[in-house]
Parts: C-alpha cells; structure tokens; sequence
C-alpha cells in the first residue's frame, strides 16, 4: 500500500516544475517517466475537461481515456482508472498518467470547460463510476 502523502508530494512537486519551467522540460520527463510523456499527449490532445454544474458550481475533472472517461478528484489524488488502482495502490508508481495530464491542463490552461445542469450530475457520475458491483441481501457477492 503506498503512502498518500508521497502521491501528493509528487504532485506538488509537479505544480512546482511547471511553475518555473516549460512542460517540455527534460526534468519532468525525468521525475514520472512514460507517464508524462503519455500525460503531456493527453493534455495536447485536449482530452482535459473541466465539467462545471449549474447553478450549484460543482466542478469535476474529467480524462477522456482510450477506453472511456475517467473521474479525476485533484484535491485528494484519486483518478479512477485501472492504472491507478493497481499501480498506485500497491505502490509501483505514485501517479497516473491521468493525475499528470489533468494538473497539465489545470496549470496550463489546455482543457475544455463543459457546463451542464446539476440535474444530470447523478446519470454522469454512474456513467464514469463504472458499474457498481451487485451485492446480494447477505452482503457478500454471489460465488456461485
Ligand atoms: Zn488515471
């Protein structure tokens, strides 16, 4: 299990690259590896989008991934792809390529801002949720 606090050391260790320099630094291809390579594609490609919800100003960040879109919380760390959950969660990387390329877009201004009402927030989250196990009356998934 990975401890938190060295994710959000990486990132803010990111916010601080970018800060000072450009973000085809050598460096910051140095510090994430493949990763940023990958997330500095994703961030050009303007695969960022910043989803607004109205009138409340909710606001959710949202990668559109090859397969599907993927939920980013920026403030805690947290993307919902399988990389993250397998990866970061054991402790063989620090950040996704998803984490990078939403603080790319954040930093740099490169994403889209998409508004919709909050009425739809539910039916949107469920989609990029994924679908949520089925657990049965006894509270532990069928083996049968
Ligand atoms: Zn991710």
């Amino acid at each position: 299990m990975v401890d938190y606090r060295d994710v959000l050391r990486a990132l803010s260790k990111l916010d601080e690259e970018l800060a000072t320099h450009n973000p085809a630094h050598p460096l910051l291809f140095k510090l994430f590896g493949p990763r940023y390579s990958k997330a500095l594609e994703i961030a050009l490609e303007g695969r960022v989008k910043k989803y607004v919800f109205r009138p409340s100003g909710r606001i959710l960040w949202i990668v559109v991934g090859r397969q599907r879109e993927y939920l980013i919380y920026e403030k805690v760390a947290y993307c919902s792809c399988d990389d993250f959950y397998f990866a970061i969660m054991d402790g063989k990387a620090l950040v996704c390529q998803h984490l990078i390329a939403q603080r790319l877009a954040e930093k740099l201004g490169w994403y889209d801002t998409v508004e919709e009402e909050d009425g739809l927030f539910d039916s949107l989250m469920k989609d990029w949720r994924g679908p949520i196990p089925v657990v049965n009356s006894n509270g532990h998934d069928d083996e049968k």
